[in-house]
């Protein structure tokens, strides 16, 4: 039996490896995104200095939401993550936030319990975005069909769409989210690059659906960014990168406080994740537990060797019922899937996108990033490391 880096060459440090799409590695064989955490590292500190800027923030955010029914919206999922970040917000930063959940159909009935007992325990109304099934179920065959490595695509725009429409609606200034550098790692670009344009040209080619007969389902273009970020003065913060509480302490007080339950590893909140890593692996050959994997070998949560040994096998809710049930949930055969897996692999570069757009205007996306506008390392993961 081959070990996991068998052929492969990884970075010295973490185990991202060279046949990943922008991953580099410097003379010392430490890859482009070991330095890139090291940046952010750097940018967004935890302990004291944190907290000082989370009670600025708070303080900007409440002084945005006087007058109105909430201070923010916040992103959650039932998952442990978004738990802990609505408890955060709402008890350490003493905000006024309105939950926001998309359910493309797939939540788990723990997801489901957790969040209705956590927002009722810490009295947060919740406004949950259900999309139609049948759309929802053609929209992730229609990536599937696409061939590209993010098959939840779409889900990601209409949690985006559920989150800003919210904001809008609601006269809301602010974001919230909870994704960690620290504790989920920087995704290489090509595993999820999406935009507004790229879903559009998917759904043309690929969805048996066409885009005017789809009813609740509505993409995000350019356009309407601009309107909600410019227009609207919206903004997206990720308090997470500013504070120490991460793995199993926050779960264990999610437990012990809030009446939670451990979803089973965190992020399996949904279950279209057993075919998610399922597919990319045999498509792509990749796991995407390598992304956070490396990020907690970086924070020193776990060490490479035992990663290396973890990654030998596949992940334990990868297993072969799941992903059957997956397929047949989804109205997919076997042969249609094995087909799929067969024909030629494709990234978001084989299709129409924003994005030779952006790059001519790196420039701005540079000023954007140094000004706080969007995420610090938007303009070294969309340019530096493809
Ligand atoms: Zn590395």
């Amino acid at each position: 039996m081959g070990s996991y880096a068998e052929g492969k060459v990884l970075c010295k440090r973490c185990v991202m490896d060279t046949s990943i799409p922008g991953v580099k590695l410097d003379d010392k064989g430490i890859c482009n995104f070991c330095h890139m955490h090291d940046n952010l590292e750097r940018r967004f500190p935890t302990g004291e200095k944190g907290a000082k800027i989370l009670e600025k923030l708070a303080n900007k955010i409440r002084k945005a939401g006087r007058g109105r029914k909430y201070d923010c919206v916040v992103g959650v999922s039932g998952g442990r993550d978004t738990s802990y970040c609505l408890y955060y917000v709402k008890e350490v930063m003493k905000l006024r936030p309105l939950a926001v959940h998309f359910d493309n159909g797939w939540d788990s009935e723990i997801a489901k319990s957790n969040l209705a007992k956590l927002c009722k325990k810490l009295e947060v109304d919740l406004h949950t975005i259900i999309m139609d099934w049948p759309e929802s179920r053609e929209l992730t065959n229609a990536n599937i069909r696409a061939c590209i490595p993010y098959i939840d695509l779409t889900d990601d725009i209409g949690i985006a769409r559920s989150l800003y429409s919210t904001a809008e609606k609601e006269g809301i200034k602010y974001i919230i989210l909870s994704h960690s550098f620290r504790e989920e790692g920087i995704t290489p670009l090509k595993w999820n690059y999406i935009d507004g344009r790229l879903t559009k040209a998917i759904i043309k080619q690929f969805c048996k659906i066409p885009l005017e007969e789809l009813k609740h389902f509505q993409n995000v273009e350019l356009h309407d960014m601009l309107y909600w970020i410019v227009w609207k003065g919206i903004r997206v913060v990720n308090i997470t990168n500013y504070y120490d509480d991460t793995g199993e302490k926050i779960e264990e007080f999610l437990k012990k406080n809030l009446d939670w339950e451990d979803t089973g590893q965190h992020h399996i909140d949904n279950e279209l994740f057993a075919l998610v890593y399922y597919y990319s692996r045999r498509k792509f050959g990749f796991d995407w537990r390598v992304v956070e994997l490396s990020a907690k070998i970086r924070t020193g949560v776990i060490s490479r060797e035992e990663v290396l040994k973890a990654l030998e096998s596949p992940p334990f809710f990868e297993t072969k019922e799941n992903v059957e049930y997956c397929l047949r949930k989804q109205g997919l055969t076997w042969e249609e899937f094995e087909e799929i897996i067969k024909a030629p692999n494709k990234y978001f570069t084989d299709y129409p996108s924003y994005y030779p757009f952006l790059r001519s205007f790196r420039w701005l996306v540079w000023l954007l990033c140094r000004f706080h506008v969007i995420p610090e390392h938007t303009y070294e993961k969309f340019f530096l490391a493809i």
